[in-house]
């Protein structure tokens, strides 16, 4: 059994990053597989949330793959031993005197087939949902949905990068649907399942229920990450007419996707054209007071005791995606429980270092003198070259500013890294660019921050 599991995650550890790998992978341990449940055992309480929300498929999927038969659900006992194990030189100054709770909740259950109810995720609720200029429109769009589905925006193409909240609002929608009718037929699921689901039906001469479950006996349905049938043809073809169906009988249809309808790849014109018929909203980063309220809401939700300045510097270490934001919140408040510690700013400070940008100590004079060579279209020989004329001292000039301002490289070395110019050659070079700059001189301008986004970083 402990080999079965060994071999289950490290088949995940590509998949996720070594952080959450560690994190919440490595320290928990099988017990047993009793009647498809999964047993599993988890240091503390913050686990059994963590996996159920982010890593229960993907558990399920890698360990149906090394056994016969199909778990479909996980359970989760909380045996403190583990703790020990979260990382060896943390070890716990006491124990958490927090109540042993295993977290086998049915509401967190899923099985792969039907799809239930049970199925959405009952912490993606619309009042746990922190709106924001970022995610104003899509969140408009779900509830005016969620209230009147098949009526106004239908259907509602929802897109946004990884961890920006579309697959919450969806289950919000289907939380809002069901408590306004209760006796709806709601499907939610991924394009992936819908595409596992289709092959298994075909192979298993299985299609006409496939399809009257998908087609008629469906009132709304929540299609999540429709990029995965990206190049898949027969699935968007059968996606194609289960689409048309349910429109056509003004049932809800709602989809998500990392991209906008049109820049999915390999995606039928056909299918792109329906997305964009109806209503197309997005879901960009959220703004930084935006992340300070979502990660009070999370907190406020998982009884993790923030204090406004610890809640400020995570927001503004954390900036590109929710679950990251969520991650490093849950780690701290693991990590606070581990060591019993508060959650205060120092411990924040300490956890957090390995995230801390850190641009300038990776980027080097070669660099910049590469992405200089790459706008202009020089070779890196001619920028270290003697050579005066404007199409090469301009960009040389540009480079030197660039490596000056953001390195702070010693003039006389400078010169020396540009083919052994005299330190004055410099100094004029890095003075002249920043007079152009400050004389807004467009093509000064333009380049400047061209090349700095290449970077990575803001000029
Ligand atoms: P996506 O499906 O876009 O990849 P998710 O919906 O899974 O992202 O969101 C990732 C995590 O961030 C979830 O735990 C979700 O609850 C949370 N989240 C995202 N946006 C918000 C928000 N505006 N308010 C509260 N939580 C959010
Ligand atoms: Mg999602």
């Amino acid at each position: 059994m402990n080999e079965l599991w060994e071999r289950t995650i490290e088949s995940l550890r590509d998949r996720l990053s070594a952080e959450n790998f560690d994190t919440w992978l490595a320290p928990v341990r099988i017990d047993a597989i009793e009647d498809g449940t999964v047993v599993l055992r988890i240091p503390n309480r913050f686990y059994a949330d963590w996996i159920s929300n982010h890593y229960q498929d993907l558990l399920l999927e890698a360990l149906q793959a090394h056994l016969d038969s199909a778990p479909t659900r996980l359970r989760f006992e909380v045996d403190e031993a583990l703790q020990a194990k979260v990382k060896p030189r943390l070890a716990p100054r006491r124990k958490p005197s927090k109540a042993k709770r295993s977290l086998d909740s049915e509401r967190m259950r899923r099985g792969p087939t039907p799809i239930r109810v049970s199925d959405l995720n009952p912490k993606y609720s619309f009042d746990n949902f922190v709106v924001g200029p970022s995610n104003q429109l899509a969140h408009a769009a779900s509830v005016a949905v969620g209230s009147a589905p098949g009526k106004r925006y239908n259907p509602l193409f929802i897109y946004g990068g990884v961890g920006l909240g579309k697959t919450h609002l969806m289950n919000a929608m289907g939380h809002r649907i069901l408590q306004d009718d209760p006796g709806a037929t709601i499907l939610y699921l991924s394009a992936e399942r819908f595409t596992n689901e289709f092959i298994w039906a075909l192979q298993n001469h299985r299609i006409d229920e496939f399809r009257r479950r998908y087609r008629e006996d469906c009132d709304v349905l929540l299609m999540d990450d429709i990029q995965f049938l990206a190049g898949r043809d027969q699935t968007q073809e059968e996606f194609f007419h289960t689409f048309n169906a349910l429109y056509h009988s003004d049932k809800q249809i709602v989809v998500t996707s990392d991209v906008y309808p049109q820049q999915i790849a390999e995606m039928e014109e056909r299918l792109i054209s329906r997305f964009q018929s109806g209503m197309v909203a997005d879901i960009q980063a959220p703004e930084v007071d935006t992340r300070v309220a979502i990660l009070k809401k999370k907190a406020e939700a998982e009884r993790i005791h923030l204090t406004d300045d610890v809640a400020h510097f995570i927001a503004q270490v954390v900036k590109s995606n929710v679950r990251e934001l969520e991650g490093t919140l849950l780690r701290l408040a693991v990590k606070a429980e581990l060591l019993g510690r508060p959650i205060d700013l120092e411990l924040a400070k300490e956890s957090l270092r390995s995230v801390l940008p850190a641009p300038e100590q990776a980027l080097s004079v070669e660099d910049i003198q590469r992405a200089v060579c790459s706008y202009f279209n020089l070779k890196l020989s001619e920028l270290k070259s003697r050579r005066r004329h404007r199409a090469v001292s301009y960009p040389r000039q540009v480079a030197m500013y660039l490596c000056r301002q953001r390195l702070g490289t010693s003039y006389p070395e400078l010169g020396e890294r540009f083919g052994g110019k005299d330190h004055t050659t410099v100094i004029s070079a890095v003075r002249k660019i920043s007079g152009l700059l400050e004389q807004d001189d467009e093509q000064t301008v333009g380049a400047v921050e061209a090349i700095a986004r290449q970077l990575g970083f803001t000029a």
